[in-house]
């Protein structure tokens, strides 16, 4: 029988710039495979603007570590062959492999333009602040280091829609870029009136060029990387018609299994389904509403109404496509989303998105292996592989709801037939110590289940009748199950 899947985001933000984070993965991949990992997301691998950075400010889209463009052959996490090396490795062992894809905007142009702009009210970008006026802005991009291998496209203002940076004057603002159709889409977020601009040169997804260009890569990026599916980066910001047509034509060429998860950065769980609907369901989306519950849990202690946790979620609506995460390079200490979920509440957290029916859960590098930066901490791998452990070889079957307590819920996985010994419940307190009484299966009559977390040492004998009462510690997670070894 297939065991359960689980993605992990395989980076942090702060990760040391020194060009070892490929041969890190080619290194891990057996023991992530070993732990149940069944497919990483990794960072850009597309050449950024400088070397030390994460590749969100990314230059050339055909530069994977190859060519000695903005200060260095490889990028922050190592070369093109080195990434290859890592791909190969971890689909030697079984995992598939999804490339972070950049597609909003574009950092470390070769040179300026003179081009004429209008520029507008960051607050709400269809409010233009001035007539036409000239600005020096950085639009074009030669790539003198790639010259034309592999594609002779070349940018300039006209492919983009907006800049921030007039570099005669210094000056930073909002500005659109004037010209024949030239517009902020009408496909994108409408946050700040239109958010079609969010940073640096913003590409114009209108532009024929730009849309044949762009299918054109992606094509050659997963064919060249023999890559599994793309994480799509910051696409509330992108014409989602383009996005559509995209994935289409990704799936023809790829095949129907390569696999999409796009990040659409909105709290509000109808703006998500309106995307899923736009989209056609083709791609998955990150479960951001069921983020910011975890993180309000975290925050408000017993004050949470735990029974409350899985409303308004994605994963609740739309299980089939929603990725369940805790935190990511964003949401960590300091960064741009900061909204980091205490780490008292991180077991309950991860055992809310391993250890149920739904959704495609996805663990943050961060958790595992811990971060850097302003804020360290350490990696949480004690009590992660517990919970991966159990999504293994327990987390399987009918599902039953306990969620009937403010402060302490609990659910079951009843078992199936092909995983031995396989079930489990699973306890959570928000406040003082507590306890559930629920039914695992009567076919579990007679077993002594044990808390596979190590934080209850009792033994729980399943009842002839198939209930069983299982305690939790107060703030914490308890995950019985039969220990049995298999
Ligand atoms: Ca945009």
């Amino acid at each position: 029988m297939e065991r359960n899947k689980t993605i992990m985001q395989f980076f942090e933000w702060h990760l040391e710039p020194d060009g070892t984070h490929w041969s890190r993965l080619k290194e891990l991949a057996p023991q992530l495979k070993e732990k149940g990992i069944t497919s990483v997301w990794i960072p850009p691998v597309t050449k950024a603007s400088t070397p030390d950075n994460n590749g969100y400010a990314i230059y050339d889209l055909y530069d994977l570590g190859e060519f000695d463009q903005k200060g260095s052959v490889r990028t922050k996490f190592g070369t093109k062959q080195e990434l290859l090396d890592a791909i190969d490795a971890c689909h030697n062992v079984g995992i598939k492999v999804y490339v972070d894809v950049v597609m909003n905007h574009k950092a470390g142009a070769d040179e300026t333009e003179v081009i004429e702009v209008i520029e507008v009210d960051p607050e709400d970008r269809t409010k233009e602040l001035s007539e036409p006026f000239e600005i020096e802005a950085w639009t074009k991009f030669t790539f003198p280091g790639r010259g034309e291998k592999y594609s002779s496209f070349q940018w300039d203002h006209t492919h983009f829609n907006g800049t921030d940076y007039d570099a005669r004057t210094e000056k930073t603002g909002i500005f659109k870029i004037v010209g024949e159709h030239k517009d902020w889409s009408k496909h994108v977020d409408d946050e700040f009136g239109n958010y079609d601009y969010l940073m640096l040169a913003d590409i114009d997804y209108e532009h024929p060029e730009v849309k044949q260009e762009v299918i054109e890569w992606g094509k050659w990026l997963a064919d060249t990387l023999n890559c599994d599916g793309y994480r799509m980066d910051a696409i509330k910001h992108i014409n989602h018609q383009f996005i559509k047509e995209f994935v289409v034509e990704m799936l023809n060429h790829r095949g129907d299994d390569f696999y999409f998860v796009g990040e659409v950065w909105k709290t509000d769980l109808h703006a998500c389904q309106k995307y899923l609907d736009h989209i056609d369901y083709h791609i998955d989306l990150f479960d951001v509403p069921l983020h910011y519950k975890l993180h309000q849990a975290s925050q408000e202690g017993s004050g949470f109404d735990l029974s409350t946790i899985f409303e308004d979620t994605l994963v609740n609506t739309h299980p089939q496509n929603a990725v369940t995460f805790v935190d990511n390079h964003d949401t960590q200490p300091q960064e741009s989303l900061e909204s980091w979920v205490q780490e008292w509440f991180k077991p309950s957290a991860y055992a809310l998105i391993l250890l149920r029916r739904d959704g495609n859960p996805c663990l943050f590098y961060g958790d595992y292996y811990g971060i850097n930066g302003p804020e360290p901490e350490d990696g949480k791998q004690e009590f992660l592989d517990r919970l991966l452990l159990a999504r293994y070889n327990k987390a399987y079957g009918e599902q039953h709801d306990y969620f009937d307590h403010p402060n302490t819920i609990g659910w079951v996985r009843l078992g199936v037939e092909g995983v031995e010994k396989s079930g489990c419940a699973v306890v959570i307190s928000n406040g003082d110590d507590g306890e559930k009484r629920m039914y695992v299966g009567e076919d579990k009559a007679g077993e002594t289940w044990v808390d596979l977390m190590d934080s209850r040492d009792e033994q729980i004998l399943i009842e002839e009748n198939g209930y069983a009462t299982f305690p939790v510690n107060g703030g914490s997670v308890s995950v019985w199950a039969c220990d049995s070894q298999e």
